[in-house]
């Protein structure tokens, strides 16, 4: 008995995967024959971290200002660095660790410029763990053909003209006459008002 209801539900089961097929087979594949076949990523997906190189002389835009290490959550990014001639900073050596990269973006977002980028490209796999720890010339290289918009660059400061000898503030103008006196009181409006009337009155009344 038990075997019978076995096999009535086996068969029940292979009728269900037959139909879902069935269902689906006039309706276009959503899936692709990787590797022969890749989607488009998106602009804005998160794949490996490059370092971007200036289009022009092909040198690392990286300044070595040690932002993205310090925000990266884990540490992923190692970065060495030292002086050049014109004491300015540079990269002496910058790793990635993918091991531990969690994708997040962070170091992307700490550049000011345009010096790292999470690439859209994720094909990174390898037999060896240790290879997934990637150099800075490996990091350019892969970086190369990653578009980006460029930082347009700094115009050099002009150095200021020497400043002029502050002349003397202006004298401050005479304060005003005091407005309490130049305002008529009262009483002086009272009197002159009623020596107008006066004058304006015949004497026989101005003396009434
Ligand atoms: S993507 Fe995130 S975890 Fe990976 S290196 Fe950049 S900041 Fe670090
Ligand atoms: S990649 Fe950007 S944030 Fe990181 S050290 Fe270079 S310039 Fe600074």
């Amino acid at each position: 008995m038990g075997i019978l209801r076995d096999f009535i539900d086996g068969v029940y089961n292979l009728l269900i995967g037959l139909g879902v097929t069935a269902k689906r087979l006039p309706k276009p594949a959503v899936t692709l024959q990787y590797p022969d076949q890749r989607w488009p990523m998106p602009e804005r997906s998160r794949g490996i971290v490059v370092l971007l190189s200036d289009k022009e002389t092909g040198e690392l835009n990286c300044t070595a200002c040690l932002l993205c290490e310090k925000a990266c959550p884990t540490s992923a990014i190692t970065i060495e660095r030292e002086k050049d001639e014109q004491n300015r900073w540079h990269a002496k050596s910058f790793t990635v660790d993918n091991t531990i990269c969690c994708f997040c973006g962070l170091c992307e977002e700490a550049c000011n410029f345009a010096a790292i980028k999470m690439a859209t490209k994720y094909e990174f796999a390898v037999y060896n763990q240790s290879e997934l720890v990637f150099d800075m010339k490996k990091l350019q290289e892969i970086g190369r053909d990653v578009p980006y918009e460029p930082i347009p660059k700094k115009k050099p400061v002009a150095p200021k003209p020497a400043e002029a000898p502050k002349t003397p503030a202006a004298a401050p103008t005479a304060p005003a006459a005091n407005p309490v006196a130049q305002q008529a009181t009262p009483q002086a409006d009272t009197a002159a008002e009623n020596s107008g009337k006066s004058a304006g009155k015949p004497e026989s009344e101005a003396g009434s």
